[in-house]
């Protein structure tokens, strides 16, 4: 039998940041929303919360970060709780791809003309178009709502910087949403849909809050504001295509749900145990933090967390 192992708090976290912090060296900050490219490539933080409330945290815990892909699993989630999962894969697909999270192949390619997943670019858009309301501000309001438990917070603060910054630059992302908008997956104002996933990007949180949020995601149960079948279908996105490209390796090496994005965030989740936070924003090839990758690693190892 595995043993159940539990991490001793604070400084024994210190450790598994003190071994991965030279890592960040080898990787580069995402510079292709402009306002991402300051980031200090040498930070990294992580935190642990346990299903019984106990926290705990290391490194640059202070630094706060856009969520960026991170945002999808929640936009997904909020979808799934309002529409029911026959309307929500209607207009997205359930299965991984190979592809950069932005490619715009397969929608040309098929096997229809749905998007892939709700993990890549295009699937989060669709998932996004499928917001309620009237106008950006009522819909934003309302998402803002939903995510009000899972931060614990009842204002979630927005990097409208960083936000700007995407809003301006995202080219692939607007061609994304008039193609869909062209084979009737999506039926939104172009530039209100960017608003609004754009927003969803730039929420900004710590690697605490991205713990928290993995640790609701944890409880097998799911939660009064989250039902049970709609946090099982994220995890097994995050399973199957939350880390990029590397998807099938991180199942391997550290074998937990897990959604990262290009800040350097990575959200995982450790069923019936825990939710973790990291923040890295320095990058490998792929885009997952390169030294969140190997903390996690490190983590998973020592905790025997894969759930394989
Ligand atoms: N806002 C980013 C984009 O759409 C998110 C990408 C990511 O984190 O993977 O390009």
């Amino acid at each position: 039998k595995v043993p159940y192992l539990r991490c001793n708090g604070n400084k024994e976290l210190d450790k598994f940041i003190e071994l991965s912090k030279p890592v960040t060296q080898n990787g580069t900050v995402a510079d292709y929303i402009p306002a991402l490219a300051s980031a200090k490539q040498e930070h990294l933080s992580v935190s642990i919360r346990y299903l019984d409330g106990e926290e705990m945290y290391a490194g640059d815990f202070v630094e706060a970060f856009t969520l960026q892909s991170i945002s999808k699993v929640l936009s997904l989630l909020y979808v799934l709780e309002f529409y029911g999962e026959e309307v929500v894969f209607k207009h997205v697909g359930k299965e991984p791809t190979g592809d950069p999270f932005n490619s715009i192949v397969k929608l040309e390619e098929g096997p229809d003309t749905k998007p892939l997943n709700p993990m890549i670019n295009a699937g989060a858009l669709a998932v996004t178009s499928l917001f309620p309301g009237n106008g950006v501000t009522e819909r934003w309001e309302r998402f803002q709502q939903f995510l009000t438990p899972f931060f614990e917070k009842d204002k979630i603060e927005v990097d409208t910087e960083i936000q700007k910054s995407e809003f301006d630059t995202a080219f692939l992302n607007r061609s994304m949403i008039y193609y869909l908008k062209q084979n009737e997956i999506i039926n939104d104002d172009v530039e209100e849909l960017m608003t609004l996933y754009t927003r969803q990007c730039s929420v900004l949180a710590d690697c605490l809050d991205i713990a928290k949020i993995g640790s609701i995601l944890a409880m097998n149960e799911g939660a009064s504001f989250v039902s049970r079948r709609s946090v099982q279908i994220a995890k097994t996105f995050m399973v199957t295509c939350g880390m990029y490209n590397a998807s099938g390796e991180f199942a391997i090496e550290v074998g937990v749900p897990a959604k990262s994005g290009v800040s350097g965030g990575i959200l995982a989740v450790v069923p019936g145990r825990c939710g973790v936070g990291i923040f890295g924003p320095a990058l490998d090839k792929m885009g997952n933090s390169i030294g969140g990758l190997h903390l996690i690693k490190n983590l998973s190892k020592s905790y025997n967390w894969s759930i394989f």
